[in-house]
């Protein structure tokens, strides 16, 4: 058991108010520091994004946007058309433009996706990102594919096959790096689902956090994307906030077959970029950025490597295999998710995500990203704090009783 004073338990009452009222994603930064003003946020483990991807962004807009005065333009004109950013990124992706769907952060090409092609049943596995089957229409069947806590919440590709077989839904999602623990199905796997999987309408790859996952030594980078030509029913989403650290922004793009992306642009989405995603994606097109971008996510890759390395080592907690810049923690010990989210937050301003509405995970969980290497150590050492406190309390209510 946690403890906590008559003060922090007036704090911990309004972190439960302000999480249920954000549904089942956590409340932003924004909106915590407006109706949390007493609690000071010193590191953000809930967020899960590559510092040093936007501090390089923030660099190159600084210098070419801000400083060079373009920033009136940006406000001032219309961002270009969907398919014309389609365009800018085809060359880069070595994808022709007809398969490219542009979208306002990668949440809106899920939405646009299920609520276009999916008709009858969808097949997701859990633990997963929400959206998936929240947004489903309707008259949608959702049909969860479990993982399990024994096989470290991976995905078992015979397993997954046969279910996919007995069950004939119409649209199947795969998150690799799956959300929120990061268990990495490798391509040549991936591969094999799409090539047995053949009948089924619509194989969804969400690909949001690829750029942290790698499979030789050199940390190169793996993606499906090129494979829509060969897999008509493969859709590949990418969002671009994780790994280059722009939730803000709202850039996501989405490759499919061309009478999909045909079909949603005929509905809209003619203008749903806005200009500071345009720039984005013309940026992450560029040679200068690509190669400085590529530096900054292995460091941020080594680093990630070497927390939960050290994560590992902490007493009480059970980290699971990831191969994303997060982990899904256990805790042990009898402690509570709520309460150590909670005490993390007051006692070090450090905020992490509870995983009590994840369906799926039975047990106390938490999701914690790993941040600057900093950030990361300053994390460990509270960590350590709280379950060694715990653990002393424990101690006196054992001899106690
Ligand atoms: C965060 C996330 C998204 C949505 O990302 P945005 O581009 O910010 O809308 C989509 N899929 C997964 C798996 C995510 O974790």
């Amino acid at each position: 058991m946690i403890k906590f004073t008559e003060h922090e338990l007036k704090i911990v009452k309004k972190l439960e108010v302000l999480k249920d009222e954000a549904g089942s994603h956590s409340p932003s930064i924004i909106t915590f520091r407006q109706k949390m003003p007493e609690v000071a946020i010193k590191v953000d483990a809930c967020f899960l994004s590559n510092p040093y991807a936007t501090d390089l962004f923030l660099e190159y807009f600084e210098a070419e946007v801000l400083n060079g005065a373009k920033i009136r333009d940006l406000l001032e004109s219309y961002p270009s058309q969907n398919a014309v950013i389609a365009e800018i990124l085809a060359d880069f992706l070595h994808i022709d433009a007809s398969h490219i769907f542009i979208g306002n952060g990668a949440i809106e090409i899920i939405q646009a996706v299920v609520h276009n092609f999916t008709e009858k049943k969808i097949m997701i596995n859990i633990p997963t990102f929400s959206s998936y089957y929240e947004y489903v229409k309707e008259g949608v069947e959702v049909v969860f594919n479990e993982l399990l806590r024994e096989e470290d919440y991976g995905l078992d590709v015979d397993r997954y096959i046969s279910k996919v077989r007995e069950q004939q839904p119409d649209t199947i999602v795969l998150i690799n790096p799956n959300n929120p623990n990061g268990a990495y199905t490798r391509i040549k796997d991936v591969q094999r689902i799409l090539e047995e999987l053949h009948f089924v309408k619509n194989i969804i790859v969400d690909e949001s956090f690829i750029h942290f996952a790698y499979e030789t030594e050199n940390y190169q980078l793996v993606s499906l994307s090129h494979l829509v030509d060969k897999y008509p029913n493969l859709i590949v989403i990418k969002s671009m906030s994780k790994d280059f650290g722009i939730a803000g922004v709202r850039a996501g793009y989405g490759i499919m077959n061309a009478s999909y992306v045909q079909k949603l642009l005929n509905n809209g989405y003619l203008w749903n970029s806005n200009g500071f995603a345009e720039y984005f994606f013309r940026l992450y097109t560029r040679e200068d950025f690509a190669v400085r971008y590529d530096k900054v996510r292995i460091k941020y890759i080594l680093e990630t490597l070497d927390f939960i390395q050290e994560l590992k080592q902490l007493p009480g907690i059970n980290v699971y295999p990831s191969m994303a810049n997060f982990v899904l923690i256990e805790l042990q010990e009898g402690i509570r998710s709520t309460d150590f989210v909670a005490k993390l937050l007051i006692g070090y301003g450090i905020y992490v995500r509870t995983c009590d509405d994840k369906i799926g995970l039975k047990g106390q969980y938490i999701r914690l990203a790993s941040r600057s290497r900093m950030e990361n150590d300053y994390i460990i050492q509270s960590i350590k704090a709280c379950i060694e406190m715990n653990l002393v309390l424990e101690g006196v209510n054992e001899t106690a009783g």
